[in-house]
């Protein structure tokens, strides 16, 4: 219930899926939070949840994509909670289906635009504030996409392997301002953006196949680790990349 007491985090992308989901945890451990996505009516179903819950929340509308909206963000967090200790840069989108001679430039920049670069821009414009204070956690989603190779996504793959390195690079930089870096891997996750699969059985159940804990994963179990990394239990821990993947990284079997 206190695990974030007293701490303020942005969760990008916390109106649905694996964000909702941060948010949420984040909310009963005593967090106030701020929730970002496009979709008023989801922020809105998200908000509503989390102050059911008697949740301390926030929810601004816009893109990750538009450098005005993300100093918006910002700016509301510290104008409405008066700090900032925690970043998830969740948002993210995927397209998948395509091999690399089959995708269009105007899909290989959106992807990048908004898995890579929206993170550099929310991070950009979080870490004024946390300098100030002299502590910070940034959890960045990326994807078991980055740690093996997976088949007619790379504009996702290559977004999510530059994220890693990112966060890494990151790390190293800010660690000694007392701000720590770290990544999540998710493997499948039961979320709207894995809807299609997962309600396509035929498509489903080789892929299921190849993880040994032979199922999809839920967002509550990516927000357990995420919620462990930006609380001060993860004092000493940066730079990291960590699956929550159903164990299919470390599957030795490949393809079955
Ligand atoms: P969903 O599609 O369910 O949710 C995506 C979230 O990102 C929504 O809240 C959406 O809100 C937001 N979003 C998308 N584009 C933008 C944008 N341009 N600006 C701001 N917000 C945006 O996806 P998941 O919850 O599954 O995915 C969350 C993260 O987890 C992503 O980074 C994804 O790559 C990663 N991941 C997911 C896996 C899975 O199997 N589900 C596996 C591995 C990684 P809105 O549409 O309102 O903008």
């Amino acid at each position: 219930m206190n695990r974030l007491r007293g701490k303020v985090a942005i969760v990008t992308g916390g109106n649905a899926g694996i964000g909702e989901a941060i948010a949420k945890a984040f909310a009963r451990e005593g967090a106030s939070v701020v929730i970002t996505g496009r979709r008023q009516a989801e922020l809105d179903r998200v908000v509503g949840d989390i102050v059911q819950g008697q949740g301390m929340v926030v929810a601004v509308a816009g893109s990750v994509t538009d450098e005005l909206h993300v100093r918006e963000v910002v700016r509301r967090t510290v104008q409405q909670f008066g700090r900032l200790d925690i970043l998830v840069n969740n948002a993210g989108i995927g397209d998948f289906g395509k091999r690399l001679h089959e995708t269009d430039d105007a899909t290989w920049t959106h992807i990048l635009d908004v898995n890579l670069n929206g993170v550099f821009r929310m991070t950009r414009a979080s870490l004024p504030q946390m300098l100030k204070q002299g502590a910070g956690v940034i959890v960045n989603i990326s994807s078991i996409a980055s740690l093996i190779g997976l088949p007619t996504l790379p504009a996702y793959a290559a977004s999510k392997g530059a994220l890693d390195s990112l966060t890494r690079a990151l790390a190293v930089d800010y660690a000694k301002d007392g701000i720590r870096c770290n990544v999540v891997s998710p493997g499948l996750i039961d979320t709207p953006m894995a809807a299609p699969l997962m309600n396509n059985p035929e498509q489903l159940a080789p892929i299921l196949a190849r993880y040994p804990i032979q199922r999809a994963g839920k967002p509550e179990e990516v927000a357990s680790l995420v919620l462990y990394l930006a609380s001060d239990e993860a004092a000493w821990v940066t730079g990291g990349t960590f699956p929550v993947d159903g164990g299919i990284t470390i599957n030795g079997k490949g393809p079955s």
